[in-house]
């Protein structure tokens, strides 16, 4: 059964970062003129101003650097508790989004994560959410050794 959730709200230049994760990868606007990858998604570069952009596939790996967890329902479809990271990619722009698995257990401060994009339904249509999860051991090892 997919599950069910709240439609995400859209910001103006997101279409294309939404149409990717149903694509089933995650995409980034990527600088032509500085390199820089950016999110959210924004019609020019807040590094360089640059209006040209192309959206680049990003690997899906990153840190938490913060977390939450909601102990208070605010949707019906998201029975608490259940937690939140904001996760520094490993390209550089933060991300925030629901760290799946354990709900009781703290994340740690920089514990290594990894995309997983899940499949729910909202009042908007299916749509491929982008959360997080622990790292195993061995993704660990192959990122911090790039
Ligand atoms: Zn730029």
């Amino acid at each position: 059964m997919t599950a069910r959730r709240p439609a995400p709200p859209r910001g103006l230049f997101e279409d294309a970062f939404w149409r990717h994760l149903g694509e089933g990868r995650m995409c980034l606007q990527r600088c032509d003129d500085c390199s820089s990858v950016r999110y959210p998604a924004a019609p020019c570069c807040p590094r360089c101003g640059s209006e040209a952009c192309t959206w680049a596939p990003v690997a899906g790996s990153g840190r938490v650097v913060s977390w939450t967890r909601f102990h208070r329902q605010y949707f019906a479809e998201m029975p608490p508790p259940y937690l939140v990271v904001s996760v520094a990619l490993d390209e550089g722009p933060m991300v925030v989004g629901n760290l799946l698995g354990d709900q009781a257990t703290d994340p740690a401060i920089g514990a290594p994560v990894r995309l997983r994009l899940q499949t729910v339904e909202t009042a908007a249509g299916r749509l491929d959410l982008p959360q997080w999860e622990l790292a195993a051991a061995e993704d660990t090892a192959k990122t911090e050794k790039r």
